[in-house]
This record gives C-alpha cells, structure tokens and sequence, in this order.
C-alpha cells in the first residue's frame, strides 16, 4: 500500500499535482479543504463551522478535521493507498493519523513536499483566486494569514516526517508537467 502526504503552503500547487499522482499510482485523493469546500456548496453544519475559519485563512479545529479525515479514509477499506492534500497541518493531525493508521496496519509511506517561494504563492493565488471564485484565495489579507499559519503551525511537518526518514523535497516551481515528474521521481526513490 502506498500512502503520500502532499505537503507544502497554500499556492504550492498541491491540488493539481494531487490529481495527477492520484491516477498515476490509483490512490485515493482525499483533499481536507475541497471535503470542507463541498461541505460549504451543500450547507452542512460541518460546512457551516469550516467556513466561519477558512473565511479568515484560519485552520478549522482539530477534533472537528481529523475526525472528518478519519471517516474519509474508513469509506475505502479495499484501497491500494492515500494521497492526503492539505492533511495534517498539525502536529497533533500527524501524530493521530500515524495512530489511527497503525490500528489499520498501514502507514504513511512518505511525504512528497513542493518548495516554492512566498512571492510565487501569492502571485499564484491571486490568480487562481480571478479564475476559481475561491473567497480566501482573493484577498490578500487571507492569503497572507494562510502563509503565515502554514509556517506557524504547518512547516514543523517536514522535521516530523524527516525524523521518521519520509520526507522528500521537490522544487515546486516551473512548467506542471516538470513537477509532477520531479514528484514521480520522488515517490518512486
Ligand atoms: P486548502 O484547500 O488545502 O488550501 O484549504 C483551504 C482551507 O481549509 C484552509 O485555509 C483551512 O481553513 C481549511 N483546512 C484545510 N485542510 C485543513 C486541515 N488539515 N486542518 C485545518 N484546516 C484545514
């Protein structure tokens, strides 16, 4: 079973390159920000709460994310694996996942992380912010605390999965296809 972490900020580029590795490898693609997106066009309750902090480019609640994660990955008992996109973003998220995956008798195979710089991240939000209608992706105030709560709260992940010798670094600037392959290449050292 292969399970990837898809790490970097917000703007890496992680939902693009997620897609691809997803039909490339036939994992299951779980995106903790498109569930609560989904959950936001349909006025669930979870969507209700997620959206009172992603409205600020804050981080919804722990208790509140990993359970919706962990519902997420029981759905797919006969799957050959995960890409997790834009989960954990926690320390406390990684640390349940690794448990809650154990009591499955899987893990976490690596974590693929895109480098790319903050003026790059926010050139590229803005303007998927013009293209996609995504709220916090217009409004440079929400963008900014989106960068600043990933290097808070989020960018200790890598000394996480380093420790544990998973994590995998991959320049995350230049033509899409260059990167997915960099991120293959990644995956399969
Ligand atoms: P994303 O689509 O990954 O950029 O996520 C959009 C927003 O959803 C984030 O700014 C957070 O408000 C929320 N979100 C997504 N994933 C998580 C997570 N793992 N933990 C907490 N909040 C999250």
């Amino acid at each position: 079973m292969l399970n990837i972490v898809l790490f970097g900020p917000p703007g890496a580029g992680k939902g693009t390159q997620a897609n691809r590795i997803k039909d490339h490898y036939s994992l299951v693609h779980l995106s903790t920000g498109d569930i609560f997106r989904f959950n936001i066009t349909k006025a669930t309750k979870l969507g209700l709460l997620a959206k009172s902090y992603m409205d600020k480019g804050e981080l919804v609640p722990d208790e509140v994310t990993i359970k919706m994660l962990e519902s997420e990955v029981i759905k797919h008992p006969n799957s050959s694996g995960f890409i997790f996109d834009g989960f954990p973003r926690t320390t406390n998220q990684a640390e349940t996942l690794d448990k809650f995956l154990e009591s499955k008798n899987i893990s976490i195979s690596k974590m693929v992380a895109l480098d790319v710089p903050d003026e790059e991240l926010i050139k590229r939000l803005l303007s998927r912010g013009k293209e996609s209608g995504r709220a916090d992706d217009q409004n440079k105030d929400i963008i900014s605390n989106r960068i600043k709560v990933y290097k808070d709260q989020t960018a200790v992940l890598a000394d996480y999965y380093r420790s544990q010798n998973k994590l995998a670094s991959v320049n995350g600037v230049g033509a899409v296809d260059e990167i997915t392959i960099r991120l293959y290449n990644a995956i399969d050292n």
